[in-house]
């Protein structure tokens, strides 16, 4: 079995039932992705609007392909009907942008509001007040074509265990206010936080949905 295939297993064979894999394929060529296809793998998460829709070419139909990165609002037609999931929606101007692109044409497109809460550098995302400001104002009820399923973050990054696991819980408390203020958001499930150094304090704190790239892949080369 392939380093890539063997990586997989271990993680799987550690994930809970009921937590997903977005295998992070970003800045990898395409036959590591192939290999990860080969092993079973059919999500994959890119971080830039080009590489996925090149990637998208090559690789099979059945590939669900995640969003992940920074996503500015002239690039979003590109990827509606492209992308199974964008997790990183970090404004109210990109989402509704996402929304009328999706009007457009003639598709729902499937999102998660990206929260802020790591300490350090400039991460991009809602701040928790924000985010709970957008949907106690309802502002969501005038998306016609986009459908919020749940929120994305990411912790500090450092090696204070108790740092990262405060994040994820902030994060989760945001997820979970979030279903209180708006009980009535259907399908908004999907608490996706964890990464290859951190993916199993974030499912401690209720992560269904991790996404992971250098412990699949290797390192990345940029
Ligand atoms: C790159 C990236 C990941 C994967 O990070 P690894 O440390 O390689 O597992 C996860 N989430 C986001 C948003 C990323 O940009």
């Amino acid at each position: 079995m392939g380093q890539i295939a063997t990586n997989l297993e271990r993680i799987y064979s550690r994930l809970p039932e009921g937590v997903g894999l977005v295998a992070v394929s970003k800045f990898h060529p395409v036959e590591k992705l192939r290999e990860a296809y080969a092993a079973g793998q059919r999500r994959f998460g890119e971080s830039r609007v080009q590489e996925l829709l090149a990637k998208e070419q090559e690789m099979p139909a059945d590939v669900e392909w995640h969003f992940i990165g920074h996503l500015q609002t002239n690039k979003v037609r590109h990827l509606i009907g492209k992308a199974s999931l964008i997790e990183s929606v970090d404004s109210e101007r990109l989402l509704d942008m996402i929304d009328a692109e999706s009007r457009r044409a003639g598709v729902v497109t499937r999102v998660l509001m990206q929260v802020h809460v790591a300490q350090e550098e400039t991460k991009f995302g809602f701040l928790p007040q924000e985010l709970l400001d957008y949907f106690k104002g309802r502002k969501f009820e005038r998306l016609t074509s986009t459908h919020i399923c749940g929120v994305m973050g990411m912790a500090s990054n450092t090696d204070d265990n108790e740092r990262v696991r405060a994040d994820f819980a902030a994060i989760a408390q945001v997820f979970r206010q979030i279903s209180e203020i708006a009980p009535d958001l259907r399908g908004f499930d999907t608490l996706s936080m964890g990464m290859s150094g951190d993916w199993p304090l974030a499912v401690s704190e209720g992560s269904n949905l991790v996404r992971i790239g250098t412990a699949i892949f290797g390192n990345r080369e940029y």
